[in-house]
């Protein structure tokens, strides 16, 4: 029997809120989406009263899998500071940002004794690690990938999970077409491509679909690739995450418990910026930066292989050692890169005795090291 929106809110008049009125009537409720026995919503409340209404979210999301017929239900809590406002005091519990983006629900099949997503590990997972980028177009997703490939080819056991929700890369990077397929567990299997299981939203929705998801459905969508994947044992899962220091990025930092992240820049001013920006994002949340890579560092001429610095290469070193954060190495501008990339057989697979591949492996050894 289809559970319908009208069902849904009759069980969350009987939860009440802080304010002492039912939840249905506190003013607090996104849209409701509910179909093929799935629930969404948002509960969207004042920074400030965060922590109160943890425990009703929690109430909310149990009222609604009490419906029968419900096989998941996702109430995610949202505090954003209102446009303007002055940033809320920081708190413990609260960021100095002003924001708790907080999606604090638990998705199905995550572990339901966890208040914060951010504490909760990932069962057979070692280490989660983030490849970001204070803007886009710098190639985070080409390096995260070939990375990713780089760990494999040390000995771990790697899988990849593009979290770039706005720009999901991994499909076309790894020639990937496939839906992913749920087993008995009801968990989502990964597509497995170069020994590499992969999950991707691109698997899942069209790109342009991907575009115009907000705030807590991001989360929620980010949480479910991350809890609801049987991804097996896994020494590291290498996570590509969305370019730039915004607002869904800063949840994402704060609600995936990551092991650290390591920057990708180009060696353009410009670049580093928002480089430096990523770092000082991450740092607010604590999470390591494990060190930057510089790629497009400089040319090399596909036919005498001459290395030409046309970006004033050394941008990132030197950005490095002034911000104290490693400096994992340089990737070249190289034509083979990026047909190789782009036709989804990336080069560390395509030409593992390749200068290319010695490269990302020794930036995969430092990486491994500091782990
Ligand atoms: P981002 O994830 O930062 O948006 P991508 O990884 O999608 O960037 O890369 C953007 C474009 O640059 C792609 O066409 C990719 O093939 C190319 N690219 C990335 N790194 C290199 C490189 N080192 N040399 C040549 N082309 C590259």
């Amino acid at each position: 029997m289809a559970v319908d929106k009208t069902q849904v809110l009759a069980a969350l008049r009987a939860v009440t809120s802080p304010r002492g009125v039912a939840l249905t009537d506190a003013k607090v409720l996104s849209e409701i989406t509910a179909s093929d026995g799935k629930v969404f919503f948002s509960i969207n409340v004042d920074a400030n009263e965060a922590k109160a209404w943890e425990e009703v979210r929690a109430r909310a999301e149990a009222a609604v899998r009490a419906i029968p017929g419900i096989t998941t239900a996702m109430v995610a809590l949202t505090a954003e500071r209102k446009p303007g406002a002055a940033a809320a005091p920081a708190s413990s519990h609260q960021h100095s940002h002003g924001v708790k983006p907080v999606a604090q629900h638990t998705p199905h099949g995550a572990p339901s004794d966890s208040p914060m997503g951010k504490q909760a590990s990932i069962p057979g997972i070692g280490s989660i690690i983030a490849v970001a980028s204070g803007k886009g177009g710098v190639g985070k997703s080409t390096t995260a990938l070939n990375l990713a490939l780089a760990l494999r080819d040390l000995g771990l056991r790697v899988g990849l999970l593009d979290a770039d929700i706005y720009g999901p890369s991994v499909p076309r990077l790894t020639g990937v077409r496939e839906k992913p397929t749920l087993n008995d567990a009801k968990k989502m299997v990964p597509i497995m491509r170069f020994g590499l299981p992969l999950m991707s939203i691109g698997f899942l929705v069209e790109e342009e679909t991907a575009m115009v998801w907000r705030g807590p459905m991001v989360m929620s969508a980010i949480r479910q690739m991350l809890w609801d994947v049987a991804w097996g044992e896994l020494d590291i899962l290498v996570v590509d995450m969305p370019p730039g220091t915004g607002d869904a990025q800063l949840t994402l930092a704060q609600q995936v418990p990551l092991r650290g992240v390591v920057i990708v820049s180009t060696p353009q001013d410009l670049a580093l910026i928002d480089a430096r920006r990523g770092i000082a994002m991450f740092d607010k949340v604590n999470v390591p930066t494990l060190g930057i890579i510089e790629n497009m560092s400089y040319f090399q001429c596909p036919e005498c292989g001459t290395r030409s610095d046309i970006f004033g290469h050394g941008g990132a070193r030197h950005e490095a050692e002034r911000l104290k954060v490693p400096f994992l190495g340089e990737i070249p501008l190289h034509m083979s890169i990026r047909t190789s990339s782009d036709a989804g057989t990336p080069v560390v697979d395509s030409e593992p005795d390749g200068v290319h591949a010695a490269i990302y492996r020794s930036i995969g050894e430092h990486i491994k090291g500091r782990l």
